[in-house]
């Protein structure tokens, strides 16, 4: 069909009669009423041609899953009240007792966290590999592994892995040792724009639509996509049981974005390429990390796989700056503030001690610098940047 941009704003949604108008209806219900006792007792929340409870699905919930499917190609999609809890979810349904799961050093933080608090308290066994090593990733395999986190790029250091590398590694195992290993990718800074996460063969995909869908940093919403049906079928049966409902007032604002998302996506892009090519050329800098940025980990497989990268880099400085001298040069700044998330409209900034953030052996930089790229104009986020540098 047409290109991904086109689908998103011609999407298949039919208004009611004589009301042609282009947004879908916010349909807001915890009651839905059922016309008898029958209808009632022979309720089935799970199908989508049908409805229950608000917490199962509105209409308005099913066009955004609808939609957000259509962008990352996957048949089946459900809506969570944030990125975190589409991971959470994943883990509560697809792991038990005795089960491993494995997860790259470099993932979001906070699926660490739900690893270690939740799964390890529930008997799960929580391993992590090195991402840019299959090898690394084939050797902790073990005949209790079950789920294997991808992440590309990964959190903070924005190393972008092989990852048809490490799905053949998990498939050879997986046949070898007739074991159903489930491949879930974090793609929230690929989004669905930068790579085609189900065409390289993961399972399941999580996407945190807080970011480029919403686009608009004032919404919390997670998704969870698959082209499984028996998958799907899992992960909804956890999400009844969690109680992992959206509101409509928040799907309506991540259905507001969606239309704009390819060129904001296109426009973040560019910028950020721009400013991080320009702060690797700064006395100050010892190396800046970015998957198309040449020299940068896992450039080779970002240009082989990937046609456009998220609005993130990542500064190193020369080895001679403290990390107090760090923190001022970021509170030094202007336009970029001081938070977390990002693909929203204001440009942020915060420093990491990597160190304490990896698990796995180094070596990590103690003082890096994360910036996320809003929609300012280029040229003033780099003199910006510029008079915090000429503080140092
Ligand atoms: C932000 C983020 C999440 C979590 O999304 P929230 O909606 O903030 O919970 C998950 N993964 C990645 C890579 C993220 O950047």
């Amino acid at each position: 069909m047409t290109d991904l941009t086109t689908r998103l704003v011609h999407h298949a949604y039919q208004p009611p009669e004589g009301f042609q108008a282009v947004p879908p209806p916010v349909h807001k219900a915890s009651t839905v009423i059922f016309p008898n006792v029958a209808a009632l007792r022979s309720r089935q929340w799970k199908r989508r041609d049908t409805y229950t409870y608000g917490l199962h699905g509105t209409p308005t919930t099913l066009i955004l899953e609808e939609r957000i499917a259509t962008l990352e190609g996957a048949q089946h999609c459900v809506l969570v009240p944030s990125g975190l809890a589409a991971i959470s979810l994943v883990g509560m349904a697809v792991l038990t007792s005795g089960d491993e799961v494995l997860i790259p050093d470099n993932a979001y933080g906070p699926n660490k966290a739900f690893a270690e608090a939740q799964l390890k308290a529930w008997g799960v066994h929580v391993v992590y590999y090195d991402p840019m090593n299959p090898q690394d990733l084939a050797a902790r395999l073990t005949p209790r592994s079950r789920l294997v986190w991808l992440e590309a790029a990964g959190s903070i250091t924005l190393e972008f892995p092989d990852l048809p590398a490490l799905l053949r590694v998990l498939r050879s195992y997986g046949s070898a040792h007739r074991q159903g290993l489930v491949a879930a990718l974090d793609n929230t800074w690929g989004a669905g724009i930068a790579f085609r996460p189900f065409e390289l063969g993961i399972d399941i995909s999580v996407h945190a639509l807080t970011k480029y869908p919403s686009g608009g940093a004032d919404v919390l919403m997670g998704a969870v996509l698959t082209c499984d049906p028996q998958m799907h079928d899992r992960l909804m049966d956890t999400h009844a049981r969690v109680g992992f409902g959206v509101g409509a007032n928040d799907v309506e604002l991540v259905l507001r974005g969606l239309p704009s998302m390819g060129l904001r996506y296109a426009a973040h892009d560019a910028a950020t390429r721009e400013l991080a090519l320009w702060m690797q050329s700064q006395p100050q800098v010892e190396r800046v990390l970015h998957p198309a940025l040449p020299g940068s980990p896992g450039f080779e497989a970002w240009r082989r796989d990937c046609t456009a990268a998220a609005c993130l880099f990542s500064v190193v400085f020369k080895p001679h700056f403290s990390p107090d001298q760090i923190d001022g040069f970021c509170d030094a700044l202007r336009l970029f503030k001081l938070g977390y998330s990002w693909a929203g409209p204001i440009s942020l900034c915060a420093p990491y001690d990597v160190s304490k953030l990896r698990t796995l052996d180094g070596p990590h930089p103690r003082a890096l610098v994360r910036f996320s790229v809003g929609l300012e104009s280029v040229s003033d986020l780099r003199q910006d940047l510029a008079q915090a540098l000429a503080r140092l």
